[in-house]
């Protein structure tokens, strides 16, 4: 335990302050290599069963339908950072996870399936998960940056990094594809930080609006990382994610769902991480906490009903627990928002508090707008 521990970088002390001289350097990692796994519905795919099961259910919406996680999230999130960036946040390429790498938290046969389908188009499961002929490596690079966001934090280049990756991951199983995501990136981020980089125990926050169906299932009996999904619940896509998965065996208790109803807000997600998830980290004391940071609980995804203050406000509570248990080591991971506006600026509301603005107060925006006005009015109508 102590042994492991050593590994971390000197200066780098679990309960002591980041040995970075610029507490608030923030690294984005971008790669256009993520942006050939371009699933086309009208393009040709392999044939079989799955082909004509999904085709047939495609047929049945009634109303055209495109393959909502396309490359346009990620170029949309660039160009708006391009646009206004955020000072203190620079720009790292990805790098590609390996075979073994991937393989900490999917079979390898199941790895070797997926590698088959380089250079094709494919469907893989009836919840519409399919790729393109760049996908597997679009796949790799997307797990194999957030590896590179973690080791940029724990070798103190940044207190904090965020990795904009897509293929998303946070649905992907050990051994199915679903939900969009083809390789759990967060998960390998994780048990690469456990296996090579010296973090004992690891937290995942999970903000997503779906459930981390795949992150629970990988650590379901791990004791050593904390799982803390806050969600739209059941029946919402996946299903899973209720008040009773706790976790079984020696993780029976690490595994922490909130499912909320639908459009629930800033106040039920701020609530719950002030109440449940801080009391949770500072008994799990962990070496390094991720984030699965999907943008779909924002209003304009239709879920539910957080604001880009929401966002910065989590993050916020995230920077200063990340602080005080483990050195501020603290990574995004992207998962999920389909609305290119609400997820561009919600990325940025995040990178904002990383490099050092002050989370604002949700709910409070124009109030003191409204007390100068009622000072302005007060004679007319208040004596
Ligand atoms: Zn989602």
């Amino acid at each position: 335990m102590l042994g492991r521990r050593a590994h971390l970088q000197p200066g780098l002390d679990h309960q002591g302050a980041p040995a970075v001289s610029d507490q608030n350097r923030v690294i984005a990692f971008y790669d256009e290599r993520m942006l050939a796994h371009e699933p086309d519905i009208e393009a040709p795919f392999l044939p079989g069963r799955m082909d004509t099961r999904i085709r047939s259910l495609l047929s049945g919406l009634g109303v055209p339908w495109k393959y909502p996680e396309h490359p346009a999230r990620l170029t949309a999130i660039r160009h708006f950072l391009e646009l206004e960036p955020v000072p203190g946040v620079t720009f790292e390429a990805g790098v590609a996870a390996t075979r073994e790498q991937l393989a900490r938290v999917h079979t390898l046969s199941y790895l070797d399936s997926i590698f088959q389908l380089r250079g094709k188009s494919a469907w893989l499961d009836v919840d519409t998960t399919a790729v393109s002929p760049g996908s597997v490596e679009a796949a790799e690079v997307a797990a194999g940056t957030a590896i590179a966001a973690v080791e940029a934090v724990i070798e103190g280049r940044a207190e904090s990094s965020f990795a904009l990756v897509r293929p998303p991951g946070h649905h992907a199983e050990p051994v199915r594809a679903r939900g969009f995501c083809l390789f759990n990136n967060v998960a390998v981020a994780a048990a690469h930080a456990q296996a090579i980089l010296g973090c004992e125990r690891v937290m995942i926050v999970d903000w997503d609006a779906h459930h981390g169906n795949g992150t629970q299932d990988i650590f379901w009996a791990d004791p050593d990382v904390l799982l803390f999904d806050i969600h739209r619940g059941a029946p919402f896509y996946p299903g899973t994610g209720s008040l009773e998965e706790v976790g079984v065996g020696l993780g029976d208790g690490t595994n922490v769902n909130v499912p909320l109803p639908a459009d629930a807000g800033d106040a039920a997600y701020l609530k719950a991480f002030r109440e449940i998830l801080v009391p949770a980290a500072k008994c799990f004391r962990p070496d390094l906490i991720l984030v699965s940071a999907g943008f779909d609980p924002h209003s304009h995804d239709l879920a539910l009903n957080v604001s880009y203050d929401g966002f910065a406000a989590m993050t916020g509570i995230l920077q200063a627990l990340a602080r005080e248990q483990c050195g501020g080591r603290l990574v995004f991971v992207l998962e999920g928002g389909y609305n290119l506006i609400s997820l561009s600026r919600g990325v940025s509301a995040v990178l904002r508090v990383l490099a050092g603005e002050a989370p604002p107060e949700p709910g409070q925006r124009g109030i003191a707008e409204v007390e100068a006005a009622a000072a302005f009015h007060r004679g007319a109508f208040l004596g």
